[in-house]
């Protein structure tokens, strides 16, 4: 339970903010040896009635700007002004990554591999910690917006653990395609809130460095759901019926050699289609990648080069209807 509900009294950042009060904070994380204060830029809106403490975060990988432009959106169609409770909006999590399009930080190290973070560790561990400690305790709800890394498209979805029934319910109104069972990675801000007892629901869509407007769409989309199911705006919620992938697995390059990409993402492929075809610079061979098992496809490289090894499609092993 947090604070709004139970007292009303919410301070964020040393920073009271009062029933029914907007509020644009700084978050100050780090000073660079250049002199520069580091400050995220967080913006509160809280309804003067009580209820939950929403959370939308974007860009925790720098270069993941269909994140950023998610929770842009939600601010500019003025989604995350609440009727009951509070929205917390952080459109770039890794400012630095973002300067730079780059996933890691300064230090090299992935944000989302340092939670909860320390006060006396790393550059990237310092900003987790501050995190952990001043916004994760005050929120109920977190929506964490991604792309697929480096080239690696995927098709809109949401990640949790399916049997857990809080996330999941969450994940079926937030309406994206796919829902993909996904462990706890060690360290990532999903498995530190949740240790916390917090409700975090992951979305991916699209590649790095790449805005993409329906994948930016059905994650707005996402968001007013989930915030139209917990009462905090008005409004009803419309969800296409998402197939869950209980189990799925990286299909991988078995030649190095030009890639050329042959499915749509998020298609549904018959065993044995061909999906991709690897060739010779030189002309020797043009091999066929084919579709081990009927699958939907949930992530495509879009790399014209593939080293042997590389992944080239994540695809679903078990899939079905949401009931
Ligand atoms: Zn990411």
């Amino acid at each position: 339970m947090s604070k709004e509900t139970s007292d009303n009294i919410f301070k964020l950042l040393g920073k009271e903010i009062a029933p029914g009060q907007s509020e644009y904070l700084e978050m100050e994380v780090a000073k660079l040896h250049t002199r520069n204060n580091i400050r995220i830029p967080i913006i509160v809106e809280r309804s003067k009635k009580s209820g939950p403490i929403v959370l939308l975060m974007g860009g925790l990988h720098g270069d993941e700007v269909n994140g950023i432009a998610i929770v842009r959106k939600v601010i500019k169609e003025k989604l995350n002004k609440p009727i009951r409770g509070t929205i917390i909006c952080i459109p770039v999590f890794n400012v630095f990554g973002y300067l730079s399009l780059t996933r890691e930080f300064p230090d090299g190290r992935d944000l989302n591999r340092v939670f909860p973070g320390s006060s006396k560790g790393s550059l990237a561990s310092q900003f987790a910690y501050q995190f952990t400690t001043n916004i994760a305790p005050l929120v109920d709800y977190i929506l964490d917006f991604h792309t697929g890394g480096a080239d690696r498209e995927n098709f809109p979805q949401v990640r949790c653990v399916v049997t857990e029934k809080k996330t999941m319910e969450l994940a079926k109104i937030f309406g994206a395609p796919f829902i993909l069972d996904s462990k706890y990675i060690p360290k990532s801000v999903r498995e530190t809130t949740h240790k916390m007892g917090k409700a975090l629901l992951l979305y991916e869509g699209g590649k790095s460095k790449s805005l993409d407007d329906s994948v930016i769409e059905i994650g707005v989309k996402g968001a007013a759901n989930v915030l139209r199911h917990l009462k905090v705006i008005s409004g009803s919620t419309s969800v296409n019926e998402p197939i869950v992938v209980k189990k799925s697995k990286w299909l991988r390059a078995a030649y190095s050699g030009m890639f050329h990409l042959k499915v749509k993402n998020g298609a549904f492929i018959e065993k044995g289609s061909i999906m991709g075809i690897i060739s010779d610079v030189y002309g020797d061979f043009d091999k066929m990648v084919r579709a081990p098992i009927d699958c939907y496809v949930l992530c495509v490289n879009t790399t014209p080069i593939v080293n042997k090894g590389d992944a080239l499609f994540h695809v679903s092993v078990e899939s079905d209807r949401a009931d």
